[in-house]
């Protein structure tokens, strides 16, 4: 049984392949594919196996002009040949007529005509009984879907076999694609297990296509790679192409638009092959390894996808034979491009090469059984399907490695300018310290300087105060000086003036005084001046009376905010303490009195304490006059003011 089911897969997958093949192989002439045998019908009984190859059995009619059933069965009998199944497949072709016919001695048989190339475009089929047209039916994937007698991928034709009947099939077909006739007999019961394990084959395999494709798509637009989408576009491509071979876009897809299916190839293809080279462009980086087959890739891409436009108006089978040719030129350029990047050293091409030899492989096997050069007990697309899988996978993998380096890049990338951002931030954080340093040093320099600018000054100040201070000392005595004296008169002047309080000068000369010098020597009466100086200060004891020097042996005193009374007491008890004095300088006691002149006034005027000193100068005088160790006072007369 189990040799026979793959007999039986065998020889059902090899016709479907065939329009595949029919695009890698040149096709040879039609004329040499007859043999010159006359009809035999099949002779078929309950013993017969359910599954008969009808080849052996099928004559094919030599005339092409022939549109009807009538002016067929004109023809003379040697205008029919015998298929010869050893020939290589065309490509298209008008009113091709085959025949065959089928014999039932005994038994009542239901059986099924199975006509498996999905692709064919028209098959009408009349259908005679012992010479008698019984029916007529029309298949092809020009028709929708829901016209064929029995709805399936294939073209089937169910036929009763009553005892005794002779039935003759006239088939007309026209398609523009492959005309490989794969005509078989079955009995129900073998079709449907073929059938299952057929869908079970072509289900996976598609399903494998479609979710690598999903997937890729997926990562394509979670990551927005290029290289993924492309991939998907090509994985998709692939799909379509796989799932229409097998009829199953057709009935899934499209059933109600036939249209589609005439189309459907020669547009897909160039369109998976553009996807293929866009792709190919991607994972072998020639952007970055090599310009020239960059170009000459996306020249091929953009010829791709302009042929997938210009396709459909164009020669069918001419399309197919130059679509066939544009594949595998493509396909060698691609193998070259991939082993010189491998054999450059480009880290992804080995896998690329190796994958896309896979495929080649796979095709060269295949096409070589096809041809009959060699024998493999397998069915012969099986090779390019495993090349077919094993270059998608292989590209997948491709993909992946790629996507890693990419990431590893993106990571190192990332892993530097995070190094850098680091260094630079170090660096800013050191310059930062030093620059905090720095100011912190100018800052504490600064501090220092000021410091030492600040001390220097207080310094300078206090230099200066007492430079001041003693520019107003008079050096002999200690006591304020002339200058001393006489700002402090106007600043004294101005505040009675302000405040309208009394201000009252003494003017105190030492009497006879020549004498001293002359009696005891100079510094005798240096001394004595230092002594009345020193009494002075004694008896004046506000902080703003003011003892002054004013000059030679004379002085003056200036007291603020009193009265002519107070005055004349303070003055009184000066003169009497310095006539009481007793001044003793190199064993000498030294007599002496003073004479206070007095004035007294509350201030009016800017001129106004000028005028007080003289008329205390005059009061002096008075007092020297009057006989000396006096004190006098001198009124200030209103017309003086
Ligand atoms: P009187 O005032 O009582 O009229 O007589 P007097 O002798 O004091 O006369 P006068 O005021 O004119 O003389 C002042 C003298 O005082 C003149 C000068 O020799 C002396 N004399 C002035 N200044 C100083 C001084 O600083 N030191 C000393 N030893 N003598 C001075
Ligand atoms: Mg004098
Ligand atoms: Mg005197």
């Amino acid at each position: 049984m189990m040799p026979l089911i793959t007999h039986q897969l065998q020889q059902q997958c090899k016709y479907h392949f065939r329009v595949l093949i029919g695009l890698f192989l040149l096709l040879i002439s039609q004329n040499c594919w007859a043999s010159t045998l006359s009809g035999v019908p099949l002779r078929l009984t309950s013993d017969s196996i359910t599954k008969i190859e009808l080849q052996d059995w099928v004559y094919a009619n030599q005339s092409n002009d022939i549109e009807n059933l009538t002016t067929l069965l004109q023809r003379p009998e040697n205008s029919w040949k015998k298929i010869d199944t050893n020939q290589p497949y065309k490509i298209g072709i008008k009113n091709y007529w085959v025949s065959f016919s089928i014999f039932n001695p005994n038994d009542h048989l239901s059986r099924i005509i199975a006509l498996d190339n999905p692709l064919l475009d028209s098959v009408k089929i009349y259908h005679l009984i012992n010479g008698e047209l019984v029916s007529t039916e029309v298949m092809g994937d020009s028709l929708p879907f829901k016209q064929r007698p029995l709805e399936s991928n294939i073209f089937l034709y169910p036929v009763n076999f009553e005892p005794g009947d002779t039935h003759t099939f006239y088939l007309k077909i026209d398609s523009k694609g492959s005309i490989s006739l794969p005509l078989v007999l079955w009995s129900s019961n073998d079709l449907t297990r073929l059938t299952e394990t057929k869908n079970l084959f072509s289900g996976m395999q598609i399903g494998l296509l479609l979710a690598i494709c999903l997937f890729s798509l997926f990562i394509a637009l979670a990551s927005a790679s290029y290289s993924y989408s492309y991939y998907s576009g090509y994985v998709l491509g692939l799909t379509l192409l796989t799932a229409t071979i097998h009829g199953v876009s057709f009935r899934y897809l499209w059933p109600q638009w036939p249209i589609i299916q005439q189309y459907i190839f020669i547009i897909i293809i160039p369109l998976t092959l553009g996807f293929s080279l866009m792709f190919t462009e991607k994972v072998l980086q020639l952007k970055y390894h090599n310009l020239k087959m960059l170009r000459i890739c996306r020249i091929m891409a953009v010829l791709c996808f302009g042929l997938t436009i210009i396709m459909p108006f164009i020669n069918y089978s001419f399309a197919l034979y130059f679509l066939a040719f544009v594949v595998l030129t493509m396909s060698t350029i691609l193998m070259a491009f991939s082993l010189i990047q491998a054999f450059g050293g480009q880290r992804n091409a080995p896998l690329y090469a190796i994958g896309r030899m896979g495929l080649m492989v796979g095709c060269i096997i295949t096409g070589l059984i096809y041809l009959g050069l060699i024998t493999l007990s397998i069915s012969p697309q099986i090779p390019v399907m495993i090349g077919l899988t094993f270059e998608v996978i292989t590209m997948a993998a491709v993909l992946a490695l790629r996507y890693n380096d990419e990431r590893k890049a993106k990571f190192e990338i990332q892993q530097q300018t995070l190094e850098q951002a680091q260094r630079l931030r170090e660096i800013r954080e050191e310059a930062l310290r030093n620059e905090a340093e720095n100011s912190e040093k100018l800052e504490q320099m600064v501090q220092e300087r000021t410091l030492e600018l600040e001390i220097t000054l207080r310094e300078l100040n206090e230099v200066n105060q007492k430079l001041t201070e003693q520019n107003t000392i008079d050096s002999l005595t200690g006591v304020k000086n002339r200058s001393a004296f006489d700002r402090r008169l106007i600043a004294e002047g101005r505040i009675s003036r302000r405040q309208q309080t009394p201000m009252s000068l003494l003017m105190i000369d030492i009497d006879k005084f020549k004498n001293i010098n002359d009696q005891y020597g100079h510094l005798s009466g240096d001394y004595t001046i230092k002594m009345i100086a020193n009494t002075l200060c004694e008896y004046v004891k506000r902080p703003t009376d003011l003892v002054s020097r004013f000059g030679g042996e004379e002085f003056a005193i200036i007291l603020p905010c009193t009265d002519i009374e107070g005055a004349l007491l303070v003055a009184e008890q000066i003169r009497q303490a310095i006539s009481e004095l007793t001044i003793v300088h190199n064993g000498h006691t030294i007599p002496l009195t003073v004479s206070i002149g007095v004035s007294e006034t509350i201030i009016e005027s800017d001129e106004h304490p000028m005028l007080l000193l003289e008329q205390a100068d005059k009061a002096l005088y008075k007092a020297k006059r009057s006989g000396r160790n006096k004190v006098c006072y001198y009124p200030l007369e209103t017309d003086e003011i």
